[in-house]
Parts: structure tokens; C-alpha cells; sequence
């Protein structure tokens, strides 16, 4: 269509008259924009005898009459001003979604010819090439006809009409559809790209977007007479496809559930959208029974679904969810295309591209924006886990040290021990600085704290890669040993306690500073819990013994805390 438009800059050496006479008299011909005149049989059974004095309307070649024109009679008059004879022909590329075509060509001398083409019964005609009805006009020199074309439709009354010659109709036929074609191909490689995308992530809303470019792919297929085009399907026969209008809402719907989480997030909007749902599939099914009576509440359940679904998405915007105002965006244009569209299709507006094409535009600017929609979710998705991961990090951490603090460590030991066993013995460590209240009187608390970082460092450093280091709090700590018995830990304990009595650490006021601690080791016979206080009395002994020491419990004469003693 937009080819053929340009053409007619180019080409177009034409005069129309004031009664809707065409004078052809040039050697291309492609006339695209002319004026014509309509007459609507409300009885549906007028023939061209009683018409010929009824009160004819001022039109142009593009009309569009609503769903009371169903039965349209058009008229203009051709006249073959040269000297060569002139073989024209008369397009009509929206007679996909007519019922019936009839041409009547009346000339001067009241000879006349009668063209028909009967879409209902699905027979392929010899004047149809894909969507496109093509009569011929065939005008001696000097020669003028009355053209009436009657165009009977199943539902609402809208056409184009074009007139070219045999080259330019040639070329009008090969670029019929082009502009469709680009739009099917867009949407199904979306879709196919949808379904890959489901197949690697398993997201629900993946597939519902991916039927939801199935359903519309098809309505555009179908409407715009590129299925007719491509298949010579006519009429009745694509009736069925018409259920993609039910089926496009239905999988926006769950595409909104889902992308929304709305059963869990927001339960009264979900039960709004499950109720339109409802509807829609209700029809849905009795649509596979009875198409034409389905699709008589179809435009009413449109409504209701642009209502509750626009309303719906507003609610969640208020909420405050990030997604909403795109989704509000591709939805609102959505709407106001299609409005257009109903406006040309109800006969309101007038026949151009944007209103011809309302439904399509619409459709492709939403299914963009729905793609937007899917990949800016990712996207918060992966913010919102990194913010998660950073908090669960910070909850976990002691500022000061960067060692895991308390929490941490129990729940960590605690899930070594479930480890099946494999990681035993374990055996724990508790460390605490000697005489630390001491050296902060003497140093200052800022300093005690630079020595607290050296010493959780150390700690880190002189144990193996797979132990639980932890700061319980103030100067003390504690350390898991995963796979070491008590006296295999009290060797590599000593160890440290060694490292860090021979470590001499420089504060920002003081070098040459130096530290020693002690510790009290207990192999975890089963729990945790008792563990940690028996290594805290094997600490208090230590500490009791002269400090800068390790103290296993085993050598004390405590008795050991077990299970039934706690
Ligand atoms: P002991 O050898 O018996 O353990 O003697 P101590 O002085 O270390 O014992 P105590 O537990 O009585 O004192 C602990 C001191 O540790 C008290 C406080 O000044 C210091 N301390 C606790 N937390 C911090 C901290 O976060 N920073 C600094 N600089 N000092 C701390
Ligand atoms: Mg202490
Ligand atoms: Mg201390």
C-alpha cells in the first residue's frame, strides 16, 4: 500500500470530474486517489436496474460505512480520451473480508458486462490473487462507462479501490502486503525468541508473551488479508481464527499475573484479572461450538478487559511497582490505536493507514513494550539479589574485623555437623586477649582497635581454608576446625597463639606494640552449645594457669558438659 501511495506522485497524470468521472488519457496509469460515489441498500436486494436512480453519496476510493452499509453500492464513471484503446484494471485489495463482489460496467451505448466474485464459498477465482480482487476494464478509444461496484460483507463495510494498468497492477499485486508481511515477520521471530527463552528459564511469563504473539500475530494475519494472500483462505472458512481475539486478552491477562506476581502480591487486583479471565474463556470455549454467536459479546468483553485491565495496572502503579508504568505505557497506546481503529471500522473516522491499520499498530507498539517490560524485570530481579546478597553479607559480618560475627558462626558450624559427618571430629577454639583492658588504658581505644583488626587477621591467616573464624564480641573469638580432633587442634592452636605472641604490630600512633592471648579448646562430641562452654572453661583456665596459652578441656578435671547435663 505505502508503494503503490508513492507511485502515485509519480505517476499520476489524472483528471476527475466533479460527478466522479476519471479521464484516462496517459500511458501509465495508477490512480489510487479518486472520487466516487456510495449508495447503501438497506434491503440487501436492490439489483442494478433499481439502483440506478437512487440517491448516490460523495465519496473518494477509500470508504469506510460501519455495519449497517453491509449491502454498498459504489459508482464512478471512466472515460478513454486517447486514441489507443486502454486495458485498465480495477484492485479492490480488501475483498479478503468480503462476502460478495459484484462488478456491473454500463457504457455510453448501454452495452453492459457483469463481473462476480463469491468469497463466501472459499472457491478460488480467477479474478482473486491472494486478498485482492482484480477486474478488468477494457475501454476503446474515446469510450466511457458507468463503473457500479456492489460489495456485500459478513459484518462491517470498508474498502480501497485502485486503477491501474497492466504493469503498474502487476506491480500493486507484488507489493500488497509488504508492510503486513514485516509486522507478522517481527511478531513471530519475537515469539520464537519468547519460546527459547522459556525453554532456558522455565518463566511462566516467557510463554504467555510468546501465545500472546501467536494470538495477535494471527489477528493481524487474518484482518489485514495476509493470511487470504498467502493461503486463498476466504470468508467462512477463517472464521475460527477469529478466536485469537479472545485468546490475545486471555494470554495478556496471564501475562500480567504473572509478571506482576499478583496472586501473591496483590490478591484483590488478581481477583479482578481472573474474573475477566473467565469471561473471556468462557467464551473461548463456546466460540469453538459457535464462532459467529461468540463473537457477538466480543467487542463488550473487550471493553471490560481494557477497563479492568488499565485499572488494574493503574492500582499496582499506586502500589508503587517499578513494571507498572510500562506496562501502563504499551497498554495505554494499545488502547488509544485500537480506538482509532473502531472509529474507522464503525465508518467514524476516515479510511487512511493509521486508522485502516489501528488494531495492528497497536498490537505491535504493546508487544514491544511487553518485551521492554521482560527485560527490565531481569533486570530489578538481579538488583534486588545483589541488594539481598549485600544485606545478608553486612548481617553476617562484624564491621570492625570483617570476621563472621555469632550468628554467623552458629549457624554455619551447625550446618557442618549435619554435613553427614564427614567433617568430623570438629573441634572448637575459643580466643581471648590478655590483659586487653590494660592495654586500651594505656594505648587508647583506637589503638586497641587496630590491634583487634591485626589479630582477627592473624587468626584468618594461621588456620585452614575450610575453618570458621568468628569475633563473639569485645577481644574474644572463636574458631571451627572442621576435621580436627582436640588434640589436633590444640597443636595448630598453639601455632597461632605463637604467631601472635611473636607479631610486633604498628598502630598509626605506636610501633613495636605486641599481644598475647589465650585460648581453650573442646572437641564437639555432638552439639554445639555444650562445646562452647566447655572451651570457655578450658579459656578460664588458661587465663587462671598465667595466659598466653591453650588449654584443651580434656585436661581438665571439670567433668565433661554433655547432652543430659546441660
Ligand atoms: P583478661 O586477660 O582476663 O582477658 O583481661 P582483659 O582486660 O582482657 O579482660 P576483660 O574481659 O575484663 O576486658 C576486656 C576489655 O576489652 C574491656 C575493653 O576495654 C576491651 N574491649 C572490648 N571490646 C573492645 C573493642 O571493640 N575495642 C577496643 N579497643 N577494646 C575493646
Ligand atoms: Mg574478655
Ligand atoms: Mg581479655
Amino acid at each position: 500500500m505505502p508503494l503503490a501511495a508513492m507511485l502515485v506522485f509519480l505517476l499520476l497524470f489524472f483528471s476527475v470530474s466533479a460527478n466522479a468521472q476519471i479521464t484516462v488519457n496517459q500511458d501509465q496509469i495508477a490512480l489510487t486517489q479518486f472520487d466516487t460515489h456510495y449508495y447503501i441498500d438497506e434491503s440487501r436486494t436492490q439489483s442494478i436496474a433499481d439502483i440506478q436512480n437512487a440517491p448516490f453519496s460523495s465519496a473518494t476510493n477509500r470508504l469506510t460505512l460501519g455495519t449497517n452499509a453491509k449491502t454498498t453500492w459504489v459508482r464512478f464513471a471512466l472515460h478513454n480520451s486517447s486514441a489507443v484503446k486502454k486495458q485498465l484494471f480495477l484492485h479492490v485489495p480488501e475483498a479478503y473480508h468480503t462476502e460478495q463482489l459484484t462488478l456491473y460496467l454500463i457504457s455510453d451505448s448501454n452495452t453492459q458486462i457483469r463481473h462476480s466474485i463469491d468469497l463466501e464459498n472459499n472457491q478460488a477465482h480467477e479474478m482473486l490473487y491472494g486478498g485482492t480482487a482484480v477486474f478488468p476494464l477494457i475501454l476503446s478509444p474515446n469510450e466511457r462507462y458507468q463503473v457500479y461496484l456492489k460489495s456485500d460483507v459478513f459484518s462491517h463495510q470498508w474498502f480501497t479501490l485502485a486503477i491501474y494498468d497492466e504493469t503498474q497492477s502487476k506491480h500493486a499485486l507484488v507489493s500488497e502486503n509488504y508492510d503486513i508481511a514485516i509486522m507478522v515477520g517481527m511478531l513471530l521471530a519475537l515469539m520464537f525468541y519468547n519460546v527459547i527463552l522459556f525453554l532456558s528459564s522455565r518463566k511462566k511469563e516467557n510463554i504467555f508473551y510468546a501465545l500472546y504473539l501467536v494470538s495477535g500475530t494471527t489477528w493481524i494475519a487474518l484482518s489485514y488479508g495476509f493470511i487470504a494472500t498467502l493461503f486463498g483462505i476466504y470468508g467462512k472458512s477463517m472464521m475460527h481464527l477469529h478466536l485469537s481475539l479472545l485468546t490475545m486478552p486471555s494470554f495478556l491477562i496471564l501475562f500480567m499475573i504473572s509478571i506482576f506476581e499478583t496472586k501473591r502480591l496483590y490478591p484483590t487486583e488478581h481477583k479482578a484479572l481472573m474474573f475477566v479471565l473467565l469471561l473471556l474463556v468462557s467464551d473461548l470455549v463456546f466460540g469453538v461450538f459457535d464462532i459467529i454467536a461468540a463473537l457477538k459479546p466480543a467487542s463488550t468483553l473487550a471493553a471490560i478487559m481494557i477497563v479492568v485491565t488499565l485499572s488494574v495496572s493503574l492500582s499496582i502503579l499506586k502500589k508503587g511497582n517499578p513494571l507498572a508504568k510500562y506496562f501502563l505505557f504499551g497498554h495505554g497506546l494499545f488502547f488509544t490505536f485500537n480506538l482509532l481503529a473502531i472509529g474507522y471500522y464503525k465508518g467514524l473516522l476516515p479510511n487512511t493507514y493509521v486508522t485502516s491499520h489501528g488494531v495492528g499498530i497497536g498490537i505491535m507498539l504493546e508487544s514491544f513494550m511487553l518485551a521492554f517490560i521482560i527485560s527490565y524485570r531481569i533486570r530489578v530481579l538481579e538488583r534486588i539479589e545483589k541488594q539481598q546478597a549485600a544485606l545478608q553479607v553486612q548481617a553476617n559480618t562484624d564491621p570492625l574485623t570483617q570476621l563472621y560475627n555469632r550468628r554467623y558462626f552458629d549457624q554455619a558450624t551447625e550446618a557442618i555437623l549435619a554435613d553427614d559427618k564427614q567433617t568430623y571430629p570438629v573441634t572448637i577454639a575459643i580466643a581471648d586477649i590478655d590483659f586487653f583492658k590494660k592495654f586500651n588504658d594505656k594505648y587508647g581505644h583506637q589503638v586497641g582497635d587496630e590491634v583487634l583488626v591485626v589479630f582477627a587477621d592473624i587468626l584468618q591467616k594461621f588456620t585452614p581454608d575450610n575453618a570458621i573464624v568468628a569475633r563473639l564480641g569485645g577481644e574474644e573469638f572463636i574458631i571451627a576446625l572442621p576435621n580436627h580432633s582436640e588434640s589436633q587442634a590444640f597443636a595448630l592452636i598453639d601455632k597461632v597463639r605463637k604467631q601472635i605472641e611473636n607479631t610486633t604490630i604498628s598502630s598509626h600512633t605506636h610501633d613495636a606494640l605486641s599481644i598475647t592471648a589465650s585460648f581453650g579448646v573442646c572437641e564437639i562430641e555432638s552439639l554445639l552449645k555444650p562445646a562452647i562452654i566447655n572451651a570457655d572453661k578450658a579459656l578460664y583456665c588458661a587465663k587462671e594457669n598465667g595466659r598466653n596459652q591453650v588449654m584443651p578441656f580434656s585436661t581438665l578435671s571439670e567433668p565433661r558438659l554433655s547432652l543430659q547435663t546441660q
